[in-house]
């Protein structure tokens, strides 16, 4: 179901994550990340035209991408979503996560404020990479939950890093985020790395009942703030 009018939770910045979660902690590779700006052009999408920036990360020589609307440098902090590529969920339309779903809402709520920025970084399956995140999810299709899926394959349960937003913000003079999440421990990794977060705002969209467990998983082992059917 979507909720037109964003839930706001002034004091989820602050929400210390249970114990049991796993937070993805900036590595120190994180704290000095580099970014090349490259180029941008217009995007238009069904809810406004945005600009799209293309960056790479000279590191690992992955493209990332930023949408940007309005002016983002007058100081006030920028509706934003830090979004992680899920090609299944963000082209296919997998019912199996939430993720383009949230992609699309976050879009759809900077247009309708004219301001905001999304962050696209191309950390595929909580970044394992798409070949396997398949494995991860023919594990899935066997009975294991997202987490144990993981961690079968060798991985940590979320290995996404959140280093180059610092400075993939500093190119466009944001330095405060009104962040678009259900996961506190995003917040926590943004505000470690400099990026202040003065709000979270909840995206509860994409429930179906194909992705029902995969949100409780999200819910119990890694943090998410998720209101279910059940509760
Ligand atoms: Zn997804």
């Amino acid at each position: 179901m979507s909720d037109p009018s964003p839930a706001v939770d002034p004091h989820a910045a602050d929400a210390t994550p249970a114990a049991d979660v796993r937070l993805p902690v900036p590595s120190s590779a994180d704290a000095d990340a580099e970014i090349r700006y490259v180029d941008s052009c217009e995007l238009p999408t069904p809810w406004a035209t945005f600009r799209l920036h293309g960056f790479i990360d000279p590191a690992s020589g992955k493209e990332h991408v930023a949408l940007t609307l309005g002016d983002l440098d007058d100081g006030e902090p920028v509706l934003a979503r830090v979004h992680s590529e899920c090609l299944t969920g963000d082209a296919f339309f997998s019912q199996r996560c939430d993720c383009g779903a949230q992609l699309e809402e976050a879009l759809r709520r900077i247009a309708t404020e004219g301001r905001g920025i999304v962050l696209y970084l191309r950390q595929e399956g909580r970044g394992i990479g798409l070949i396997n995140k398949i494995r991860a999810y023919h594990l899935q299709d066997a009975g294991a939950d997202t987490v144990q899926a993981n961690e079968d394959l060798g991985f940590a349960a979320d290995q996404r890093h959140y280093g180059l937003c610092q400075p993939m913000l500093a190119h466009f003079g944001v330095g405060a985020l009104r962040l678009m999440t259900n996961n506190p421990a995003k917040v926590v990794a943004l505000q470690k790395l400099g990026v202040q977060v003065p709000e979270r705002i909840s995206i509860l969209v994409g429930h179906n009942p194909s992705n029902q467990r995969y949100l409780a998983t999200k819910r119990e082992k890694l943090g998410h703030v998720i209101g279910l059917p059940a509760e």
